[in-house]
């Protein structure tokens, strides 16, 4: 593997919504810049947002590096600067998937119920990545029949989502704020092996501080709330202040 300091951005991989992907002088490590730029409803709602690209870079390059600390493997590297980082390279697995501690978002929506009623357990959700389909739900047969990922990776992806949420939840509990949802997503790198990729970030998250009851995420900008960064700088400003996410 190249030295980290000898690492250098190459060519523009993949621009998605949020982030380009840009290759280096290594083939296992990617450079990823964090835009300041917001999506919503599979890119209908648009806008350019200063310091938006810097806020989900440190969270995320934060809650990464927590993660692996808790024994959960993912492609986070290192953060390079306010927006960069190097993740290792990996075959993203075409699945978004969902864990919820709460009702909300498409669940309440597709089943009718109470907006944040309780689950007993986590329930865990996928979709498959696809623009032209608008992310369709998606069960373990399915992804099979299509190729998508193989039985023993959807029950691995599953377990690995769930211990991401555990360790999410610790996290947010000392910062006041409960986990309602999230999204992951997963990939397989040269060697073959699954490990957790992309962000997790306000951007991938529905959060509710517990004493207001407001919305830290992405939520925000999808109604119309309001300002969208000052939001997200708040709750870097928690976690940075929380001991052992360091
Ligand atoms: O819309 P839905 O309720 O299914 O979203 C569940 C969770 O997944 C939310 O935290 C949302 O922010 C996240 N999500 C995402 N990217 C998508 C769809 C959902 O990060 N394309």
């Amino acid at each position: 593997m190249t030295e980290i300091a000898d690492i250098e951005k190459k060519d523009l991989l993949y621009k998605g919504k949020a982030k380009e992907m840009f290759t280096t002088n290594d083939p296992d490590i990617m450079w990823v810049h964090y835009m300041d730029q917001v999506t919503a409803f599979n890119g209908k709602k648009k806008v350019q947002m200063q310091g938006k690209g810097q806020t989900n870079c440190e969270i995320s390059s934060l809650i990464f590096t927590d993660l692996a600390k808790h024994g959960i493997e993912n492609h986070f590297i290192k953060q390079l600067d306010t927006n960069n980082q190097l993740v290792k390279r990996v075959k993203i697995i075409p699945l978004e998937t969902v864990v919820r501690n709460f009702a909300s978002g498409s669940f309440e929506k597709r089943y009718g119920v109470k907006h944040l009623m309780k689950f007993e357990k986590p329930v865990t959700e996928f979709f498959y990545k696809s623009d032209e389909l608008n992310d369709p739900f998606i069960n373990d047969f399915d992804a099979e029949a299509l190729k998508v990922a193989t039985e023993d990776q959807m029950n691995r992806i599953r377990e690995i989502a769930l211990k991401v949420n555990d360790r999410l939840k610790e996290i947010f509990a000392e910062m006041a704020v409960d986990l309602v949802d999230f999204k992951v997503e997963f990939g397989t790198t040269s060697d073959g092996q699954l490990i957790l990729a992309d962000e997790i970030s306000p951007d991938s998250c529905r959060l509710i501080d517990r004493k207001t009851k407001k919305s830290l995420d992405k939520d925000v900008f999808r109604k119309g709330l309001g300002a969208l960064v000052p939001v997200y700088k708040e709750l870097l400003g928690r976690l940075e202040k929380v001991e052992d996410v360091q």
